[in-house]
């Protein structure tokens, strides 16, 4: 018998390559785009045609590349980003594979004007499914153009697999927004069908986020900045009022390059955690700039993933930057501006002599210091009661959970709603009910996520979930970890009543959601459920339903802010008490408190 094993020619192992780097016309656009960025460019202009299917093109005013290095730049390997293994971690690039051009050039026909600034002529190379087909001289600008034509010419099967022109167009602008972002320095211009779409002049960060989302965005970003030694984190967030529900604008960056990072994310979650409701989203533009040798991008093929070296003591570090940020922000406009519950100032009286009015303000506040031992209700920076309403402070007692529960029963008196037993609802965050020994303050998000866990918690162990097919199914796109952790949870997922197909590429289907889940974006729950599956990397059975029940009750229970009618709050008492553990969350909030007929008697006393 002859021997059957041969090397695959470079055409069909490029066309193989190609596969891992280049999926769709936008990795094109990422590809070619970060060349330029790599090549100093301080101009890009990107040109679509036919959401790319047709053509990209890449004009950029960067260093060019000489004839022979212009002819090299197609072969595998080829790259002039590291030439020693040491190389590798001290990446201040965006690439570094030399995989790109090679691949793009074996499934395109490609065409590439390039020259130096030290060349008098340039060069243009023509490359086709791999083959070169022309190399002359050429008068050009300094710079490098890339046409990319006809995107899977060669490989009808992948062409056949692009999508709709709509979603190809969205997947290219998703790319360019990830790094103009993180680049505003640098002036894009993106003429789609011969009409200019975007221009990006040059800006700084705050600038390129209002350019690129729009004007409304400027009022509600708060700066971050923080120094340390593992890492340097600066860019800005979201004020808490403008968390919205469904999709916001995140992002991290990582030494100028984009990344999805789920245990950051929770970290940012973590610091917002008590300002809004869980079914809530705050924009966030972070960027970290970290020694590129503590860092390894080379774990996901298309590098949105990476992972750090220091990853928990950055989340620490995150998480209380954040805070600090939201802290500052929130210390001023409560003064200014929540006046709901502040008390009636007397009416200027012209005749009497002016004083200074008294109003203290604690500098040290922090809106996410448990004012009382609840660990994450925020305290407001009070106005100076003593001074106002002698003898009317509860600071420091042990039982009260209300930022501000003198203001509380002080409404709660004056508007003579709470008659006795009736259930009162404060400032549509808080159930206040009357029982035997006081009044019971219960905080109605907590108590619904209680109520919904224990519900979510016996379906999954009963397989219970009933589904509810939906009719246009939403696709969700996942990184190969991702996926990996969908189809360690999937079974679960079904008991709880999701349907979810895979669509192979890491790509999947949601076909039916939970019957009891309506009008919630299916695909955020979904990925907040792997994202919870990472974060925890439990895989004791248990736990994992625990967490699974966790982020759907969190997900799905009635936010701060929701009205309530007299009758839900009555449900929502008798489902609460028909709990076993009424009195704390399962992630240990507490949910309850009581304040004491005894100290309301003992606090009027001194009036
Ligand atoms: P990598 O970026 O990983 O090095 P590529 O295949 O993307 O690999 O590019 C190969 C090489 O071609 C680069 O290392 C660079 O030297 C050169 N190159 C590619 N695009 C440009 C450009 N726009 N300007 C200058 N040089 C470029
Ligand atoms: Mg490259």
């Amino acid at each position: 018998m002859t021997d059957i094993i041969h090397l695959l020619p470079d055409s069909i192992a490029n066309q193989i390559a190609a596969g891992e780097v280049i999926q769709r016309p936008a990795s094109v656009v990422k590809e070619l785009v970060e060349n330029s960025l790599d090549a100093d460019a301080r101009h890009i202009h990107i040109i679509i045609t036919d959401a790319g299917r047709t053509l990209v093109q890449v004009i950029d005013d960067g260093k060019g590349m000489s004839t022979t290095d212009a002819r090299m730049s197609f072969e595998r390997h080829a790259t002039s980003k590291i030439k020693t293994t040491g190389d590798l971690f001290a990446l201040y690039t965006r690439g570094f594979r030399g995989e790109a051009l090679a691949s793009v050039a074996a499934i395109a026909q490609v065409e590439l004007k390039t020259r130096r600034a030290e060349d008098e002529m340039g060069t243009l190379l023509k490359i086709a499914g791999s083959k070169v087909e022309s190399q002359e001289a050429a008068f050009c600008a300094v710079g490098t153009t890339i046409s990319v034509k006809n995107i899977f010419f060669n490989v009808p099967a992948r062409r056949k697999f692009l999508k709709s022109n709509e979603t190809e167009r969205r997947n290219i602008f998703t790319e360019i927004e990830r790094i103009a972002l993180v680049n505003p320095a640098i002036e894009f211009t993106v003429i789609e069908n011969d009409v200019q779409t975007m221009h990006l002049p040059p800006a700084n960060l705050r600038q390129r986020i209002v350019q690129m989302q729009g004007k409304g965005i400027n009022q509600q970003l708060i700066e971050i900045n923080e120094e340390t030694t593992l890492a340097k984190i600066h860019g800005y967030i979201s004020t808490p009022q403008f968390a919205k529900k469904g999709r916001a604008s995140q992002f991290f960056f990582v030494n100028n390059r984009y990344i999805r990072h789920p245990f950051f994310h929770k970290a940012v979650m973590t610091a917002y955690e008590p300002l809004i409701s869980a079914a809530e989203n705050p924009n966030y533009f972070i960027c970290f700039e970290v020694e590129p040798d503590t860092i390894d991008v080379n774990i996901h093929p298309t590098k949105t993933e990476v992972k750090f070296e220091n990853e928990r003591t950055l989340w620490q570090i995150l998480m209380v930057t954040v805070k600090e940020s939201l802290g500052k922000f929130n210390a001023i406009p409560s003064i200014d501006f929540d006046t709901a519950d502040a008390p009636d100032i007397p009416i200027f009286d012209p005749s009497k002599p002016a004083s200074m009015p008294k109003v203290s303000v604690n500098p040290d506040y922090n809106p996410f210091q448990a004012s009382h031992g609840d660990g994450s209700r925020a305290s407001r920076p009070r106005l100076d009661w003593e001074q106002l309403y002698k003898g009317f402070e509860n600071e420091g007692k042990e039982t009260s959970v209300s930022p501000d529960p003198n203001a509380a029963l002080f409404q709660a008196g004056h508007s003579s709603s709470l008659t006795s037993p009736k259930h009162y609802q404060y400032k549509q965050k808080y159930i206040l009910t009357s029982v035997k020994s006081g009044l019971m303050i219960i905080d109605q998000h907590r108590s619904h996520v209680r109520i919904l866990f224990d519900k979510y918690l016996s379906q999954i162990t009963d397989r219970k979930g009933i589904s509810q097919r939906v009719l246009f199914p939403e696709m969700i796109e996942l990184t190969s970890s991702e996926a990996s952790s969908l189809s360690e949870i999937m079974e679960d997922m079904e008991a709880l009543g999701f349907e979810l197909s895979d669509l192979g590429n890491n790509t999947f289907a949601i076909q039916g959601v939970p019957s009891e889940l309506q009008n919630i974006d299916a695909v955020a729950l979904v990925r907040s459920m792997i994202d919870k599956n990472i974060e925890t990397g439990c895989n004791i059975q248990e736990e994992v339903h625990e967490s699974l029940a966790l982020s759907m009750a969190n997900f799905t229970a009635i936010p701060v802010g929701k009205l309530l009618s007299e009758e839900e709050m009555q449900l929502m008492v008798n489902q609460l008490f028909a709990c076993q553990s009424p009195n704390h969350t399962p992630d240990g909030k507490a949910i309850i408190t009581v304040i004491s007929d005894d100290e309301m008697d003992n606090k009027l006393k001194s009036f």
